[in-house]
């Protein structure tokens, strides 16, 4: 008789486990069951730890306490609204976080990956933990992850920019943007990459389509998926394997 694997993630297995017990009397009711799967969804595993390189694989993930403020968002409650753009590796969509159901829940823009493009989930790890240690003005704002498939996928959540990417706001604006507003553009998104230095990351990949709009007066950077970080020992960044870098800043 052939056996399945066995589950990598251990409080999943023994779950499994409980439930072939073969005396009826030691297997776990229904709703504890439910009881025990809700807990291990919405409980306070951390894949990202800020002071950790994410170099393991999604089922062995460590269950450790994350330094800052982490977010989880239910799958259940991220209900979709509208796609909002796709680039070389992931897919953006409109949704709303509605945990109570009554459509007051607040928009969220939810990046996926778009299956066989580019990065593999362990590169997009480490896009959702440069976001969620990024704290500026001029950057778009990480809000937390949402898990899906049990912990096989994974979601990045991050505000919502109503106006979308720079290049289609400055192209629908065509005719009355003013040169003082495309100053004061630049200017934040100077602001943005001066902060990334101080932090001795390195965007990779700053174009129009990754900055966001959020109104006439601000805009944001975006797209940390080519991010990296200089080493101390560095004074810059030199291209070592060949790969994708559309721009090399
Ligand atoms: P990729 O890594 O695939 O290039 P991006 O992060 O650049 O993905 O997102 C793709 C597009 O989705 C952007 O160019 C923009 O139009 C839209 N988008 C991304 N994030 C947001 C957001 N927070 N709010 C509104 N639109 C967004
Ligand atoms: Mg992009």
């Amino acid at each position: 008789m052939q056996q399945l694997p066995p589950s990598q993630w251990t409080e999943l297995a023994d779950l499994i486990g409980q439930c072939m017990d073969y005396d009826s009397a030691f297997r776990p009711s229904c709703r504890s069951i439910i009881r025990q799967l809700n807990s291990l969804i919405t409980s306070d595993y951390v894949i990202l730890h800020a002071a950790e390189p994410v170099t393991q694989s999604p089922m062995s993930i460590a269950v450790n306490p994350a330094p800052y403020d982490h977010t989880l968002f239910e799958e259940r409650h991220l209900c979709y609204i509208s796609p909002l753009g796709k680039g070389n590796f992931g897919c953006v969509e409109l949704c709303r976080y509605d945990p109570l159901g009554d459509n007051t829940g607040e928009l969220v823009a939810v990046k996926k990956l778009q299956p066989n493009k580019g990065p593999n989930l362990e590169d997009f790890q480490k896009e959702v933990k440069t976001l969620s240690v990024l704290h500026c003005d001029y950057i778009v704002k990480y809000r937390g992850v949402c898990y899906s498939m049990g912990r096989l996928s994974m979601s990045l959540v991050m505000e919502y920019l109503p106006y979308g990417s720079l290049n289609g706001y400055v192209w629908t604006n065509r005719h009355n943007i003013t040169t003082r507003r495309m100053l004061l553009f630049a200017s934040q998104i100077c602001k943005g990459m001066e902060y990334l230095q101080t932090l001795r990351y390195i965007h990779r990949d700053l174009a129009a389509r990754n900055v966001l709009v959020a109104n006439d007066s601000l805009v944001k950077i975006a797209d940390f998926g080519l991010t990296k970080v200089l080493p101390f020992d560095k004074e810059y960044y030199r291209l070592s394997q060949p790969g994708q870098s559309p721009l090399f800043w």
